[in-house]
Protein backbone atom coordinates (compact mmCIF):
# COMPACT_ATOMS: atom_id res chain seq x y z
CA UNK A 1 0.00 0.00 0.00
CA UNK A 2 0.96 3.43 -0.98
CA UNK A 3 1.34 5.44 2.00
CA UNK A 4 0.20 9.15 2.42
CA UNK A 5 3.95 10.80 1.44
CA UNK A 6 4.29 7.91 -1.52
CA UNK A 7 6.52 5.19 -0.66
CA UNK A 8 5.39 1.91 -1.06
CA UNK A 9 4.81 0.06 2.60
CA UNK A 10 5.54 -3.40 1.89
CA UNK A 11 7.82 -4.58 5.14
CA UNK A 12 6.42 -5.11 8.59
CA UNK A 13 8.98 -5.52 11.95
CA UNK A 14 6.56 -7.17 14.25
CA UNK A 15 8.02 -7.49 17.93
CA UNK A 16 6.81 -10.64 19.54
CA UNK A 17 7.91 -9.76 23.47
CA UNK A 18 9.57 -7.22 24.84
CA UNK A 19 10.92 -8.93 27.45
CA UNK A 20 15.34 -9.85 26.85
CA UNK A 21 17.64 -12.12 28.48
CA UNK A 22 20.35 -8.98 28.30
CA UNK A 23 19.93 -5.25 29.44
CA UNK A 24 22.33 -3.64 26.24
CA UNK A 25 23.49 0.05 27.97
CA UNK A 26 22.16 1.67 25.17
CA UNK A 27 18.50 -0.21 24.97
CA UNK A 28 17.44 -1.12 28.25
CA UNK A 29 17.84 -0.19 31.66
CA UNK A 30 19.44 -2.41 34.42
CA UNK A 31 16.49 -2.97 36.51
CA UNK A 32 13.33 -1.17 36.79
CA UNK A 33 12.34 -2.92 33.35
CA UNK A 34 8.30 -2.42 33.24
CA UNK A 35 6.69 -6.11 32.56
CA UNK A 36 3.64 -5.77 30.84
CA UNK A 37 1.19 -8.60 32.21
CA UNK A 38 0.15 -11.13 29.53
CA UNK A 39 -3.03 -9.81 28.94
CA UNK A 40 -1.42 -7.05 27.32
CA UNK A 41 0.78 -8.71 24.92
CA UNK A 42 -0.70 -9.88 21.39
CA UNK A 43 -1.25 -13.88 21.47
CA UNK A 44 -0.14 -15.77 18.92
CA UNK A 45 -3.02 -15.80 17.09
CA UNK A 46 -3.49 -11.90 17.04
CA UNK A 47 0.32 -11.91 16.00
CA UNK A 48 -0.34 -13.98 12.96
CA UNK A 49 -3.75 -12.33 12.11
CA UNK A 50 -1.99 -8.33 12.38
CA UNK A 51 0.80 -10.08 10.04
CA UNK A 52 -1.94 -11.66 8.02
CA UNK A 53 -3.78 -7.98 8.02
CA UNK A 54 -0.58 -6.57 6.73
CA UNK A 55 0.27 -8.63 3.91
CA UNK A 56 -3.32 -8.47 2.65
CA UNK A 57 -2.29 -4.79 2.59
CA UNK A 58 0.77 -5.35 0.49
CA UNK A 59 3.41 -6.23 3.32
CA UNK A 60 5.63 -8.83 1.49
CA UNK A 61 8.46 -8.80 4.11
CA UNK A 62 8.14 -9.45 7.90
CA UNK A 63 10.94 -9.03 10.13
CA UNK A 64 9.86 -10.49 13.96
CA UNK A 65 12.14 -8.73 16.10
CA UNK A 66 11.73 -7.79 20.22
CA UNK A 67 12.95 -7.87 23.10
CA UNK A 68 14.64 -10.98 22.17
CA UNK A 69 12.45 -12.56 19.96
CA UNK A 70 13.67 -16.09 21.18
CA UNK A 71 12.43 -15.80 24.67
CA UNK A 72 8.50 -15.79 23.17
CA UNK A 73 7.12 -18.99 24.10
CA UNK A 74 6.01 -20.63 20.68
CA UNK A 75 8.28 -18.87 18.69
CA UNK A 76 8.72 -21.54 16.35
CA UNK A 77 5.20 -22.16 15.89
CA UNK A 78 4.61 -18.53 15.28
CA UNK A 79 6.65 -18.70 12.44
CA UNK A 80 5.71 -21.36 11.09
CA UNK A 81 2.33 -20.25 10.83
CA UNK A 82 3.68 -16.59 9.17
CA UNK A 83 5.47 -18.84 6.78
CA UNK A 84 2.30 -20.32 5.47
CA UNK A 85 0.78 -17.03 4.84
CA UNK A 86 0.26 -16.67 1.02
CA UNK A 87 2.07 -13.82 -1.15
CA UNK A 88 4.90 -13.37 2.17
CA UNK A 89 8.04 -13.79 0.24
CA UNK A 90 10.38 -13.21 3.32
CA UNK A 91 10.14 -13.82 6.72
CA UNK A 92 13.33 -12.39 8.79
CA UNK A 93 14.35 -12.17 12.30
CA UNK A 94 16.66 -10.15 14.56
CA UNK A 95 18.09 -11.79 17.39
CA UNK A 96 21.06 -11.41 20.01
CA UNK A 97 21.91 -15.60 19.41
CA UNK A 98 22.14 -16.30 22.66
CA UNK A 99 19.40 -18.68 21.95
CA UNK A 100 20.24 -20.08 18.64
CA UNK A 101 22.22 -22.93 19.39
CA UNK A 102 18.95 -24.45 20.72
CA UNK A 103 16.48 -22.32 18.59
CA UNK A 104 18.54 -22.46 14.71
CA UNK A 105 17.42 -25.58 13.42
CA UNK A 106 13.74 -25.64 14.05
CA UNK A 107 13.74 -21.39 13.14
CA UNK A 108 15.03 -22.95 9.59
CA UNK A 109 12.96 -25.73 9.52
CA UNK A 110 9.89 -23.87 10.36
CA UNK A 111 10.46 -21.62 7.39
CA UNK A 112 12.50 -18.48 8.24
CA UNK A 113 14.75 -17.24 5.66
CA UNK A 114 17.05 -14.81 7.42
CA UNK A 115 18.77 -14.03 10.61
CA UNK A 116 20.41 -10.81 11.69
CA UNK A 117 22.64 -11.42 14.86
CA UNK A 118 23.76 -8.21 16.73
CA UNK A 119 27.25 -8.09 18.10
CA UNK A 120 28.66 -5.32 19.01
CA UNK A 121 31.93 -6.62 20.30
CA UNK A 122 34.68 -8.66 19.75
CA UNK A 123 36.35 -8.66 23.10
CA UNK A 124 35.00 -10.78 25.95
CA UNK A 125 34.83 -8.67 28.60
CA UNK A 126 33.62 -5.81 26.54
CA UNK A 127 30.94 -8.01 25.53
CA UNK A 128 29.43 -8.62 28.75
CA UNK A 129 29.64 -4.87 29.81
CA UNK A 130 27.74 -3.31 27.22
CA UNK A 131 25.02 -6.73 27.19
CA UNK A 132 25.37 -6.66 31.29
CA UNK A 133 24.39 -10.24 31.36
CA UNK A 134 25.83 -12.06 28.16
CA UNK A 135 29.32 -13.78 27.05
CA UNK A 136 30.79 -13.71 23.82
CA UNK A 137 31.15 -17.42 23.97
CA UNK A 138 27.13 -17.55 23.63
CA UNK A 139 26.39 -15.11 20.52
CA UNK A 140 29.98 -16.81 18.65
CA UNK A 141 27.84 -20.07 19.95
CA UNK A 142 24.89 -18.51 18.26
CA UNK A 143 26.46 -18.06 15.10
CA UNK A 144 28.03 -20.95 14.45
CA UNK A 145 24.34 -22.55 14.99
CA UNK A 146 23.28 -20.27 12.34
CA UNK A 147 25.24 -21.44 10.22
CA UNK A 148 24.89 -25.16 11.05
CA UNK A 149 21.19 -24.84 10.72
CA UNK A 150 21.67 -23.61 6.97
CA UNK A 151 20.83 -20.10 7.55
CA UNK A 152 23.05 -18.14 4.64
CA UNK A 153 23.09 -14.25 4.04
CA UNK A 154 23.80 -14.03 7.66
CA UNK A 155 23.72 -10.31 8.73
CA UNK A 156 25.83 -8.74 12.19
CA UNK A 157 24.31 -5.74 13.45
CA UNK A 158 27.20 -3.85 15.41
CA UNK A 159 25.98 -0.44 17.07
CA UNK A 160 28.58 1.86 16.66
CA UNK A 161 29.24 3.72 19.75
CA UNK A 162 32.75 6.00 20.30
CA UNK A 163 34.77 5.14 22.44
CA UNK A 164 33.43 1.79 22.97
CA UNK A 165 33.95 0.00 19.99
CA UNK A 166 35.35 2.29 17.43
CA UNK A 167 38.55 1.23 18.03
CA UNK A 168 37.43 -2.34 16.54
CA UNK A 169 36.25 -1.26 13.41
CA UNK A 170 38.83 -3.37 11.35
CA UNK A 171 38.33 -6.44 13.28
CA UNK A 172 34.54 -6.58 12.31
CA UNK A 173 35.44 -5.59 8.75
CA UNK A 174 38.43 -8.28 8.72
CA UNK A 175 35.17 -10.73 9.37
CA UNK A 176 33.69 -10.13 6.21
CA UNK A 177 37.41 -10.88 4.57
CA UNK A 178 36.83 -14.68 5.83
CA UNK A 179 32.85 -14.79 6.02
CA UNK A 180 29.74 -14.86 3.39
CA UNK A 181 28.29 -12.15 6.15
CA UNK A 182 27.36 -8.36 5.66
CA UNK A 183 28.84 -6.44 8.91
CA UNK A 184 25.88 -3.91 9.56
CA UNK A 185 27.11 -1.07 11.14
CA UNK A 186 24.31 1.31 12.58
CA UNK A 187 24.50 4.78 14.09
CA UNK A 188 23.59 5.00 18.03
CA UNK A 189 20.06 6.41 17.93
CA UNK A 190 19.51 8.77 21.08
CA UNK A 191 16.99 7.37 22.57
CA UNK A 192 15.69 5.53 25.73
CA UNK A 193 18.89 4.96 28.08
CA UNK A 194 21.36 6.42 25.54
CA UNK A 195 19.09 9.21 24.64
CA UNK A 196 21.71 11.44 27.23
CA UNK A 197 25.03 10.00 26.17
CA UNK A 198 27.66 12.10 25.39
CA UNK A 199 27.65 13.53 21.82
CA UNK A 200 31.39 11.68 21.58
CA UNK A 201 29.19 8.42 21.24
CA UNK A 202 27.79 9.06 18.47
CA UNK A 203 29.04 8.65 15.28
CA UNK A 204 29.04 8.76 11.87
CA UNK A 205 29.25 6.20 9.49
CA UNK A 206 32.33 8.38 7.99
CA UNK A 207 34.44 6.78 11.30
CA UNK A 208 33.95 3.11 9.12
CA UNK A 209 35.23 4.69 5.32
CA UNK A 210 37.64 6.58 7.10
CA UNK A 211 39.40 3.75 9.22
CA UNK A 212 38.99 1.12 6.25
CA UNK A 213 39.70 3.33 2.89
CA UNK A 214 39.78 -0.12 1.24
CA UNK A 215 36.39 -0.45 1.02
CA UNK A 216 34.43 -0.20 -2.38
CA UNK A 217 30.73 0.74 -3.06
CA UNK A 218 28.85 -1.89 -4.43
CA UNK A 219 24.70 -1.89 -4.82
CA UNK A 220 22.78 -0.71 -1.44
CA UNK A 221 20.19 -3.16 -0.14
CA UNK A 222 17.08 -1.37 1.40
CA UNK A 223 18.41 1.36 3.69
CA UNK A 224 22.00 0.09 3.95
CA UNK A 225 24.27 1.46 1.99
CA UNK A 226 26.77 -1.06 1.02
CA UNK A 227 30.82 -1.53 0.39
CA UNK A 228 33.10 -4.74 -0.24
CA UNK A 229 36.67 -4.78 0.11
CA UNK A 230 38.28 -6.49 -2.91
CA UNK A 231 38.58 -10.28 -2.87
CA UNK A 232 36.26 -10.40 0.41
CA UNK A 233 33.48 -12.91 1.04
CA UNK A 234 31.23 -10.61 2.67
CA UNK A 235 30.17 -7.29 2.36
CA UNK A 236 29.93 -4.16 4.98
CA UNK A 237 26.70 -2.48 5.27
CA UNK A 238 26.33 1.52 6.96
CA UNK A 239 22.90 2.04 8.35
CA UNK A 240 23.15 5.72 9.27
CA UNK A 241 19.49 6.91 10.89
CA UNK A 242 21.47 10.26 11.97
CA UNK A 243 23.91 11.05 9.01
CA UNK A 244 21.69 10.15 6.38
CA UNK A 245 18.16 10.14 7.62
CA UNK A 246 16.64 7.41 5.04
CA UNK A 247 13.14 8.50 5.65
CA UNK A 248 12.03 9.21 2.19
CA UNK A 249 13.21 5.43 1.38
CA UNK A 250 11.33 4.00 4.40
CA UNK A 251 9.08 1.21 3.47
CA UNK A 252 8.68 -0.14 7.50
CA UNK A 253 5.71 -0.21 9.75
CA UNK A 254 6.27 -1.35 13.15
CA UNK A 255 3.78 -3.28 15.82
CA UNK A 256 4.92 -3.46 19.69
CA UNK A 257 4.44 -6.39 21.52
CA UNK A 258 1.66 -5.02 23.51
CA UNK A 259 -0.49 -4.33 19.85
CA UNK A 260 0.56 -0.61 18.98
CA UNK A 261 0.80 0.25 15.23
CA UNK A 262 3.87 2.75 14.71
CA UNK A 263 4.66 4.20 11.39
CA UNK A 264 8.34 5.26 12.67
CA UNK A 265 10.49 4.48 15.09
CA UNK A 266 10.55 8.00 16.59
CA UNK A 267 7.27 9.14 16.79
CA UNK A 268 4.80 9.00 19.54
CA UNK A 269 1.65 8.25 17.41
CA UNK A 270 0.73 4.36 17.48
CA UNK A 271 -2.76 2.74 16.62
CA UNK A 272 -3.90 0.40 18.72
CA UNK A 273 -4.53 -2.99 17.47
CA UNK A 274 -5.49 -4.97 20.18
CA UNK A 275 -8.82 -6.11 20.33
CA UNK A 276 -9.71 -5.50 16.60
CA UNK A 277 -10.49 -8.25 14.12
CA UNK A 278 -11.37 -9.12 10.62
CA UNK A 279 -11.92 -5.53 8.10
CA UNK A 280 -11.79 -3.41 11.49
CA UNK A 281 -7.90 -4.64 11.98
CA UNK A 282 -7.04 -4.32 8.29
CA UNK A 283 -8.68 -0.44 8.40
CA UNK A 284 -6.44 0.28 11.26
CA UNK A 285 -3.50 -0.76 9.43
CA UNK A 286 -4.56 1.07 6.88
CA UNK A 287 -4.72 4.26 8.64
CA UNK A 288 -1.32 3.37 9.97
CA UNK A 289 -0.09 3.29 7.10
CA UNK A 290 -1.94 6.22 5.58
CA UNK A 291 -0.58 8.63 8.12
CA UNK A 292 2.76 7.14 8.24
CA UNK A 293 4.90 10.17 9.17
CA UNK A 294 7.17 11.88 6.68
CA UNK A 295 10.51 11.86 8.65
CA UNK A 296 11.83 11.72 12.13
CA UNK A 297 13.45 14.75 13.84
CA UNK A 298 16.77 13.24 15.35
CA UNK A 299 18.43 15.45 13.50
CA UNK A 300 16.73 18.14 15.68
CA UNK A 301 16.26 16.74 18.68
CA UNK A 302 15.55 14.02 20.68
CA UNK A 303 13.51 10.68 19.67
CA UNK A 304 9.91 11.54 20.68
CA UNK A 305 9.11 7.90 21.68
CA UNK A 306 8.76 7.72 25.46
CA UNK A 307 9.25 4.07 24.37
CA UNK A 308 12.95 2.15 24.79
CA UNK A 309 14.25 0.36 21.70
CA UNK A 310 12.91 -3.35 23.45
CA UNK A 311 9.51 -2.12 23.65
CA UNK A 312 9.28 -1.34 20.40
CA UNK A 313 11.28 -3.39 18.02
CA UNK A 314 14.77 -2.36 16.60
N1 LIG B 1 17.26 -8.53 20.95
C1 LIG B 1 17.45 -8.57 19.56
C2 LIG B 1 18.82 -8.08 19.17
O1 LIG B 1 19.49 -7.47 20.01
O2 LIG B 1 19.19 -8.29 18.02
C3 LIG B 1 16.38 -7.84 18.77
C4 LIG B 1 15.90 -6.53 19.31
S1 LIG B 1 17.11 -5.23 19.36
C5 LIG B 1 16.15 -3.90 20.00
C6 LIG B 1 17.29 -4.89 17.63
C7 LIG B 1 18.48 -4.04 17.24
O3 LIG B 1 18.31 -2.73 17.72
C8 LIG B 1 19.80 -4.55 17.79
O4 LIG B 1 20.70 -4.74 16.71
C9 LIG B 1 20.26 -3.42 18.68
O5 LIG B 1 21.65 -3.30 18.70
C10 LIG B 1 19.59 -2.22 18.01
N2 LIG B 1 19.45 -1.05 18.88
C11 LIG B 1 18.91 -0.99 20.13
N3 LIG B 1 18.96 0.28 20.61
C12 LIG B 1 19.54 1.05 19.65
C13 LIG B 1 19.87 2.44 19.52
N4 LIG B 1 19.61 3.30 20.50
N5 LIG B 1 20.45 2.86 18.38
C14 LIG B 1 20.72 1.99 17.36
N6 LIG B 1 20.43 0.69 17.42
C15 LIG B 1 19.85 0.21 18.53
FE1 LIG C 1 18.02 -7.13 24.42
FE2 LIG C 1 18.44 -6.66 21.86
FE3 LIG C 1 17.96 -4.62 23.55
FE4 LIG C 1 20.24 -5.93 23.74
S1 LIG C 1 19.55 -4.72 21.96
S2 LIG C 1 18.87 -5.37 25.45
S3 LIG C 1 19.70 -7.96 23.21
S4 LIG C 1 16.55 -6.20 23.00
Amino acid sequence: MIDGCGRNIDYLRLSVTDLCNYRCRYCMPENRVHRRSRREMLSLEELEAVARGAVALGVTKIRLTGGEPLMRRGIVELCRRLRAIPNLQELCLTTNGSLLPELAAPLREAGVDRLNISLDTLRPERFTQITRMGTLEQAIEGLAAAQQAGFTNLKINTVLIGGFNDDEILDFVGLTKLHPWEVRFIELMPMGPCANWDKRCFLPDTAVLKRCPELRPVPAQGVARRYRIPGAKGAVGLISPMSHDFCADCRRIRVTADGKLKGCLHSREEIDLRGLHGWQLQNAIRQGIAHKPQRHHLSERKSDTPRNMNQIGG
